[in-house]
């Protein structure tokens, strides 16, 4: 039976039992903000179960894989990975599990292909981690079937983890309806199913009255939420928490990017001035062929709307270069359409043929489906990348000596330093004791110098 708890039930004690066995798990992720909270989520799991976390692979009884399988590079980091937990499990034994995106996909086969990997699950069996550990006492297996969406319950989030941290992700929906020729997720993630919005709000609560001040709303397409009120709606009643002082959710799709969504930009201030708005192309044809939905004049419409209900927001993008038949000039037109939006940030790829996908089916098939040569593809991503880095390097240039508030997170990279957020979520160095900047206090922070990709600055007071 799948440990899956409904909110408003008390907590499971994470303690393990009085003098039970402690067995320690490590867990790999990779990919995006859901394998993190996924992989956060397993931990806690196990955690009522005498499980606690292993810092390191060599003293874990089990060892968890956490994959993504958007880009086919992910698979080949997934085998290097487990090419070197192998010593591990001749050497003590320990239980090896791949969970996430690459273990949907692959199902049996990587039992297969990997022979000392015990087990194998997909996002839907996450609530079943305790059980499925046991049953690897006895057998190899893949669990990688759907539960119907009506079913389906999310593994609730332990609140009392979160103590003592001033971020955390929520999750809002999961998977994907949308059917881009390029991507992997819907075939890994499955349908759309949005959590109740009362669960949602109700774990942001319990967040914040451990100390949590910002939440992270996530899902693969999240702003076509659907769990009893809109995504805009949602938002409100998030910010409407007391303890919440800071709102921000990953990722959207622009076609679902809303009036309403907008108006909260507008209106909300807990609503963190960033946006993650993928492009994926500036021209019309990819954006067709890629099945977008949406024009690159459309898309500049919703992005000068939501600059101008929040002048000042950062909005950042993905780009892919080398998508099937992307021209000359296709690509000249993703390098205006960077400088016209002059993105905050953006995160661009190469283009990975998956499996299960439209444009792998048709690649080759026409001209307009011609594979772009590698060695052309990651020549556009570098000019990509370089016209990039200038317009971030800008962005962060254009902070100096401006005082921002700062989310304290935790400790920076030296001693004697702390690190934290801007509104527009860029990070942000400065020199303090811990109580001075507490993790969770929103500090005013003085830029005194900008970098690539990180600010550093004075600190000022809270
Ligand atoms: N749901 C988001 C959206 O609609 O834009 C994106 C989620 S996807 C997991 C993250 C990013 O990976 C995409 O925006 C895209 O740029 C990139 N990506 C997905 N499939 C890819 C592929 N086959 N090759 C290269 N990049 C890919
Ligand atoms: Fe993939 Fe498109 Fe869904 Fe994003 S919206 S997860 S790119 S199918």
């Amino acid at each position: 039976m799948p440990e899956l708890v409904r909110l408003g039930q008390p907590p499971l004690a994470a303690a393990p039992r009085a003098g039970g066995p402690r067995r320690a798990v490590f867990v790999h992720t990779f990919g995006c903000q859901m394998n993190e909270s996924d992989s956060q989520r397993m931990v806690e799991l196990l955690g009522r179960r005498d499980w606690v976390p292993a810092a390191l692979p060599e003293e874990a009884d089990l060892i968890l894989v956490n994959t993504c399988a958007v880009r086919e590079k992910a698979e080949q980091k997934l085998l290097s990975a487990l090419g070197r937990y192998r010593e591990h499990r001749a050497r003590r034994g320990t239980v090896i599990a791949v969970a996430g995106c690459l273990a949907q996909a692959e199902k049996e086969r990587l039992l297969r292909r990997v022979p000392y990997v015990d087990f194998v699950f997909g996002p839907d069996h996450l609530a079943e981690l305790p059980e499925m550990v046991a049953r690897a006492a006895r057998e190899r297996f893949a669990e990688t079937g759907w539960m119907d969406s009506e079913e389906y319950l999310f593994p609730r989030a332990d609140p009392e983890a979160a103590r003592g941290r001033a971020t955390a992700f929520v999750t809002a929906m999961k998977g994907c309806d949308n059917v881009c020729s390029f991507c992997i997720v819907p075939h890994t993630r499955g349908r759309e199913v949005s959590r109740p919005a009362e669960e949602v709000v109700e774990e942001c609560r319990q967040l914040s009255a451990v100390g949590v001040r910002e939440v992270t709303l996530i899902g693969q397409n999240v702003n076509s939420y659907r769990g009893g009120c809109d995504f805009a709606t949602l938002l409100r009643r998030v910010a409407a928490l007391p303890g919440v002082a800071r709102i921000r959710f990953t990722t959207s799709h622009p076609h679902d990017l809303s009036q309403a969504l907008i108006a909260t930009f507008r209106e909300e201030r807990k609503v963190m001035p960033h946006f993650h708005l993928p492009v994926q192309s500036g021209s019309d044809a990819v954006l067709a062929r890629m099945r977008r939905d949406y024009t690159v004049a459309e898309y500049l419409e919703r992005f000068d709307r939501l600059q101008a209900a929040r002048p000042g927001i950062a909005i950042t993008t993905d780009f892919i270069a080398g998508f099937p038949g992307e021209s000359d000039e296709d690509f000249e037109a993703s390098l205006r359409l960077l400088e016209r939006a002059r993105f905050d940030n953006s995160f661009s790829f190469v283009y990975s043929p998956r499996p299960h996908t439209g444009a792998v089916r048709r690649l080759g098939s026409a001209p307009e489906w011609a594979e772009v040569p590698r060695d052309v593809a990651v020549a556009r991503l570098e000019r990509l990348q370089a016209l990039q880095r200038r317009l971030s390097a800008s962005a962060l240039a254009a902070r100096l000596g401006t005082e921002v508030e700062v989310l304290v997170e935790g400790p920076g990279d030296e001693e004697g330093w702390r690190r934290g957020r801007t509104p527009e979520n860029h990070l942000v160095h400065f020199a303090a004791a811990a109580d001075q900047a507490p993790a969770g206090a929103l500090a005013r922070v003085q830029v005194t110098r900008a970098g690539g990709s990180s600010l550093s600055g004075e600190l000022r007071g809270r």
